[in-house]
């Protein structure tokens, strides 16, 4: 029934406090017919979109992630994945008028605190409507859409803390429910899903990814995400933390807590010999290191809570981040003795967006 389907193009548009993420369906399936009677602007953009890989100075596709053979409303197509800051949303409006965007009529699904607060942007400048959708609906949906559609979406990672024996290792989660999802965006939601349409938030913190690039670019001078995590990787928080074997000497053995574990974050930082030996990328790592763990300590007493045992986490800043994947594995199954299992997934920062595509007209 094309009467009811939504004019092309389809996007799904993820506006979040740092990165807006948008999702782009690629028709392959397009009829001579209907190739004829397609307007130039909208093949124009098809073009933009498929054939580059940079959008301006700040905007991406994550060509890798790209999910092709798609069926989306009966029309089978390539599943594009774009993202760019938040804050260059005046930009990215600029280059979707010159494309001739505003041309268009058409309205666009968005999700995230920017569906509101650009609202009035977009309509103004692309004289495009935006179909609102909730994020954490968005959220469920798209991930289990794409995690059924993406045979290799879910994974773990075995022996997270021993660098050579370490590896990612798929995990079929065709079966999920319950689960508890821990979205790492700017700050963190944690949501206790029990099937599809039946979930709650049950907690939350404002110490997230935005909390790491924040304090780490405070402390190290650094100007990205991608700097800081790479700083992260030369780094060594036990010069920065307080660990049970600078108190105790050893383990803390009473209460079986091993020497090597923190006791106190960023606790040798009192002392002006310690800060003066310490280096940009040793402050990187505790801040990382630091934000991981208390994440994955919420994540544990909700898992306890709800009597959940997989914990799926996503959201962008486990994006080219496996130090906190590692962390948040190793954490997961030493503190539950096994019981608990970390489980992450390809697309991590994108399913608000693509649950957004799939809410529109469906
Ligand atoms: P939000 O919807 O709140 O923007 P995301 O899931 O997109 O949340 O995650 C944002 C977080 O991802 C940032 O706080 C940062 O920790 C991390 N991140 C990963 N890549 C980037 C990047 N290129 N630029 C900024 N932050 C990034």
């Amino acid at each position: 029934d094309g009467g009811s389907m939504p004019s092309m193009p389809w996007f799904g548009m993820d506006i979040g406090g740092t990165l807006t993420k948008l999702v782009y369906f690629e028709p392959k399936d397009i009829t001579p017919d209907e190739a004829d009677a397609e307007v130039e602007t909208l093949k124009n953009i098809r073009r933009y979109l498929t054939r580059n890989s940079a959008y301006g100075k700040t905007g991406h596709r994550d060509t890798h992630l790209q999910m092709d053979n798609i069926v989306i409303r009966h029309r089978k197509g390539t599943l594009h994945f774009i993202r760019f800051p938040t804050s260059e949303m005046g930009n990215f409006l600029a280059l979707a008028k010159s494309k001739g965007m505003a041309t268009l009529v058409t309205t666009v699904s968005a999700t995230g605190g920017g569906a509101y607060k650009f609202e009035d942007n977009f309509r103004r400048e692309l004289n495009m409507r935006l179909a609102k959708f909730d994020e954490l609906d968005s959220l469920i949906r798209g991930m289990l859409y794409v995690e059924t559609n993406n045979p290799c979406e879910c994974y773990y990672w075995v022996n997270p803390t021993e660098e050579g024996r370490c590896e990612k290792r798929f995990f079929d989660f065709s079966d999920p429910y319950p689960f508890l999802i821990v979205n790492i965006g700017s700050g963190v939601s944690v949501l206790a899903v029990y099937g599809p349409n039946n979930y709650r938030r049950i907690s939350g913190t404002s110490l997230g990814g935005g909390t790491f690039l924040g304090l780490c670019c405070l402390l190290t001078g650094c100007n990205s995400f991608e700097e800081a995590i790479d700083l992260a990787t030369g780094g060594d928080n036990t010069c920065v933390d307080k660990l049970v074997r600078d108190i105790y000497g050893g383990d803390y053995e009473r209460f079986g807590l091993p020497g090597d574990l923190v006791a106190s974050s960023f606790g040798q930082m009192n002392s002006k010999e310690k800060r003066a030996t310490v280096s940009r990328e040793d402050l990187a790592r505790a801040t990382l290191v630091t934000i991981t763990n208390n994440i994955g300590s919420i994540a544990r007493m909700c898992a306890l809570n709800e009597k959940v045992e997989r914990v799926v986490f996503v959201g962008n800043f486990l994006r080219v981040n496996p130090i906190s994947m590692k962390l948040l594995a190793h954490a997961m199954d030493y503190w539950s003795k096994g019981t608990l299992k970390a489980l992450f997934l390809e697309h991590e920062g994108y399913f608000g967006a693509v649950g957004c595509l799939l809410e529109f007209n469906s």
